[in-house]
C-alpha cells in the first residue's frame, strides 16, 4: 500500500468550470477513506486526476513516491486499479476475460492469467467455474460490480479507486457487498480511495472521511467518529 498526497491541486474545465480549487490532502497508506459531498462539488474530478485519467490544471499529486503527472499513464494503470460506477466490463468478453485484461497486458503466460484470475475471482466471492464463462449481461448488478472490483485488483495495485462502487447495486444486494468489500479491504490492505454522496455508506465503511463542498474545498476530514464529534 502506498500513501496519496494532493498540494494544491486545481482543476478547472473548458468553459471556465472550477471543479477543484486548491485541495491538499494526506492520505495515509492502508486507509479507507470515503470522499463525500453533494453531487457536482469535485469528487470523481478528484478520483480520476489521481489515476491521471484527467489533467490537474495546478498543484502536485504523489502516490507513494511517484509524482503522478511524471509517470507514463501505462505504468499507472498498474500502480492504481480503478473502478467506476457502472463498472464498465466488455460486454462481448468473458467475466475471466475481463478480470485478465491488465494482467494480458502486461504480457503474463496463459496459465499466470488464469491462476490470477481464478484467485481474485474467489476473493469477491465469484466461483471461477460458475462464473469464468459467462458474459456480463449474464449477471447481476452486484456482480458485475464485484467482477470490476476483481478485475481493478488484478495487477496487484497499490492503491484502489472507487467512484460510487455500490451506487448502481439494488439495495439488499449493496449491504452484502459492502460488507464483503470490508473483509476485503482487510484482506488485502490496499490504500482504498472512494467516492459516495451518501453519509452514511461513508460512516460505516470508512477509515476516514474527507468531507467536501462546491470546488472540493475540504470542510472536514477525520474518523467518522471525529467527523460526527464536530
Ligand atoms: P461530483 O463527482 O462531486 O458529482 P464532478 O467532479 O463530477 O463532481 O464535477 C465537478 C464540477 O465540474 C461540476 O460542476 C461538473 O458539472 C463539472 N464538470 C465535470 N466534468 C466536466 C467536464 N468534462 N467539462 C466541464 N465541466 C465538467
Ligand atoms: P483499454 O486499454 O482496452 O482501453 P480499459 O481502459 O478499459 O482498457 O482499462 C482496462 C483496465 O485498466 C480496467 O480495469 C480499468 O479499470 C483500468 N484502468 C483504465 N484506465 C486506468 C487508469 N488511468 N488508471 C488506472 N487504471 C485504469
Amino acid at each position: 500500500a502506498a500513501p496519496i498526497r494532493l498540494d494544491g491541486v486545481s482543476k478547472v474545465y473548458d468553459g471556465d468550470v472550477v471543479a477543484v480549487e486548491n485541495l491538499s490532502l494526506d492520505i495515509t497508506a492502508g486507509e479507507l477513506v470515503a470522499l463525500v459531498g453533494p453531487s457536482g462539488c469535485g469528487k470523481s474530478t478528484v478520483l480520476r486526476m489521481i489515476n491521471r485519467l484527467l489533467e490537474p490544471s495546478g498543484g502536485a499529486i504523489h502516490v507513494g513516491d511517484r509524482d503522478v503527472m511524471a509517470t507514463d499513464p501505462v505504468l499507472l494503470r498498474r500502480t492504481i486499479g480503478y473502478v467506476i460506477q457502472h463498472v464498465g466490463l466488455f460486454p462481448h468478453q468473458t467475466i475471466s476475460a475481463n478480470v485478465g485484461t491488465v494482467p494480458r497486458l502486461l504480457g503474463w503466460s496463459k496459465r499466470r492469467v488464469a491462476d490470477r484470475v481464478a484467485e481474485l475471482l474467489e476473493l469477491v466471492g465469484l466461483d471461477v467455474e460458475t462464473f469464468g464463462e459467462r458474459y456480463p449481461h449474464q449477471l447481476s448488478g452486484g456482480q458485475r460490480q464485484r467482477v470490476g472490483v476483481a478485475r481493478a485488483l488484478a495487477a496487484d495495485p497499490v492503491v484502489l479507486l472507487m467512484d460510487e462502487p455500490f451506487s448502481a447495486v439494488d439495495p439488499i444486494a449493496r449491504g452484502r457487498l459492502q460488507e464483503e468489500f470490508l473483509r476485503l479491504q482487510a484482506d488485502v490492505g490496499k490504500t482504498i480511495v472512494f467516492v459516495t454522496h451518501d453519509v452514511d455508506e461513508a460512516i460505516r465503511l470508512g477509515d476516514k472521511i474527507a468531507v467536501l463542498s462546491q470546488h472540493a474545498t475540504l470542510e472536514q476530514y477525520g474518523t467518522p467518529a471525529q467527523i460526527l464529534a464536530e
